[in-house]
């Protein structure tokens, strides 16, 4: 029996008095029986993916590149590509990221015979390594004939020599297909620091470091399709030309493809959600973005695998500013996941996630996972270089609607060329460092941890079935309320620093 001083449910919280933000409610605790590291966090992503953790990194172009989604996917997650660039490009990070191997240099910097140790220590002064392959013709496509390591030019005086004149020649080698743990092993037999992967006809396809391996983490949550690759997403838009650059992604192996758009219930979009099903069955398809209920059943009609949820709420969105339409995310959340769960369809709660108690909220409200943008721009993982303002290192941050996107590639699909005013939905900033997604991602997971335990629930089906029961009890929160529960009475303080990027 629930007393009234035991919160409300959420059909009662989302009543007719007006949208909510993840700020404007709070989950009441309830009793503890099992500890932290019990809770699973694993997560349905789409109709047929599931997730070890439930966090996606926004397709935008200083969040999600090949680094990025690498990291998402080695640490439980999965990133999105962003599509503010050529075909060849996306295909090329979407390459990337398929083909990664844990321990394994998928793509080593090789020379050729004739290059000389100039050229070498060119490579060391701009990548940091020293040991660089030599084939026939200086390319991979060549057969490897030696290895060029500081060893062999440290006290060469003469920069100038050829490297067939100081290289290894006729290295250890191991063949395509040698697991880490094999390669490990010929390392540790031969004392050898690299060790070149070679195919049948004796080219490089990758390398092992001695050093790489010392350090090397293991990622027991990696995301991972049948054949043991990580998982990787792609955004597209819902233009014509869009259907070449999937058939493209297509060919890498493209495990789902994410529609990019602010409203995405439109003609439009279910055009190339029917368009993917019926010529890329194999790819996953996650339409939006969606806000309310009809939208979600018009996409899941036409064939959408998982629905992205958010209009309005991103940290550099100006949406709801501009066009007056939208959305607040608690509520868009809350009703999305509804109706993706009436028909089985995962939600993606995206934008709006400002902190670690937010990712708590969403999945609280239905979703089943988040995507971020701005929490993940700071990482090391994210494009682009650190800069210095006022004493703190910052990365850029842009809206993918933003001036300055558009410029950099995106103008010819955001307005045709009858636009003659052109109405900008995103702002360009800076987020502040915070560290490699490496520490960030599992803290995160962490913390959500916590909050399932605090509400007594071991999975996320636990939690979403809470929510059905009215077992799961909330309780909005008042201006006051949410300044009680940040921090505030003290003169000065410093944010645990995993934490401290905001
Ligand atoms: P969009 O390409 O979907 O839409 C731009 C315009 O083109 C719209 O008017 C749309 O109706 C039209 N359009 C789309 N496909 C068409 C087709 N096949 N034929 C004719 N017209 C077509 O892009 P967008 O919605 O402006 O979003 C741009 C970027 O900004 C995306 O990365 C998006 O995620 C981001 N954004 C997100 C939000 C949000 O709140 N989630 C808000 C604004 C922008
Ligand atoms: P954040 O995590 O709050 O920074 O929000 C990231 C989300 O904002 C993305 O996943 C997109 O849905 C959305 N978004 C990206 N670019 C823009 C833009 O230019 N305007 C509005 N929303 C955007």
């Amino acid at each position: 029996m629930t007393g009234s001083g035991d919160g409300i449910d959420a059909t009662t919280l989302f009543g007719p008095q007006g949208g909510l933000t993840y700020d404007d409610f709070i989950l009441l605790p309830d009793h503890i029986s099992f500890g932290v590291n019990d809770v699973d966090v694993s997560t349905r992503f789409t109709r047929s993916l599931r997730l070890n953790l439930p966090f996606v990194s926004s397709p935008m172009d200083t969040v999600t590149e090949s680094d990025m989604a690498i990291g998402m996917a080695l640490l439980g997650g999965i990133g999105i590509i962003h599509y503010n660039n050529t075909i060849e490009e996306q295909v090329r990070q979407v390459e990337r990221a398929k083909r990664f191997e844990n321990g394994f240099i998928t793509d080593p910097i090789v020379l050729g015979p004739m290059h000389t140790i100039r050229d070498a220590d060119k490579i060391k002064s701009e990548y940091g390594f020293s040991s660089i392959p030599v084939t026939e013709d200086g390319t991979r496509a060549g057969k490897l004939i030696g290895i060029v390591t500081g060893r062999d030019t440290d006290f060469e005086e003469n920069r100038d020599l050829h490297l067939k004149d100081v290289m290894t020649p006729n290295p250890v080698t191991a063949r395509k297909g040698v697991s880490l743990q094999e390669a490990n092993e010929v390392l540790r037999k031969t004392k050898k620091g690299k060790l070149p992967i070679v195919d049948a006809k004796g080219r490089i396809v990758a390398m092992v470091c001695r050093r790489d391996l010392i350090t090397n983490e293991e990622y027991p949550l990696a995301s991972k399709d049948a054949a043991k690759r990580l998982l990787v997403g792609a955004a597209l838009s819902t233009h014509d030309e869009d259907k070449e650059r999937l058939a493209e992604l297509a060919k890498v192996g493209l495990d789902v493809v994410v529609i990019d758009s602010s409203q995405g219930d439109s003609v439009y979009q279910a055009a190339m959600i029917r368009h993917i099903k019926s010529k890329h069955p194999e790819i996953q398809v996650i339409g939006g973005n969606v806000v309310v209920e009809r939208q979600c059943r018009r996409l899941i009609a036409a064939g959408a695998d998982a629905l992205r949820v958010g209009m309005g709420p991103g940290s550099i969105c100006i949406t709801q500013e501009t066009v007056a339409v939208g959305r607040p995310q608690a509520s868009a959340v809350y009703y999305c996941a509804k109706a993706g769960r009436e028909a089985g369809v995962p939600v993606i709660a995206d934008g709006g996630i400002a902190s670690a108690g937010h990712v708590m909220k969403a999945l609280a409200l239905g979703a089943n996972t988040v995507m971020m943008g701005s929490l993940l721009a700071g990482t090391q993982e994210s494009p682009g270089e650190y800069v210095y303002e006022s004493g703190r290192r910052l990365k850029r941050y842009r809206g993918m609607a933003s001036a300055e996107a558009m410029r950099a590639g995106g103008a010819k699909r955001y307005f045709s060329e009858r636009d003659k005013i052109k109405v900008v939905q995103g702002v360009e900033g800076y987020v502040a460092d915070r560290g490699s997604l490496k520490t960030f991602l599992p803290y995160l997971a962490q913390c959500l941890r916590h909050g399932m335990q605090e509400v007594g629930c071991r999975t996320l089906d636990e939690l979403h079935k809470a929510l059905q029961s009215s077992q799961l009890r909330f309780e909005r929160r008042t201006p006051s309320a949410q300044r009680e529960g940040g921090v505030h009475s003290l003169f000065d303080y410093k944010r645990p620093e995993v934490a401290a990027g905001n």
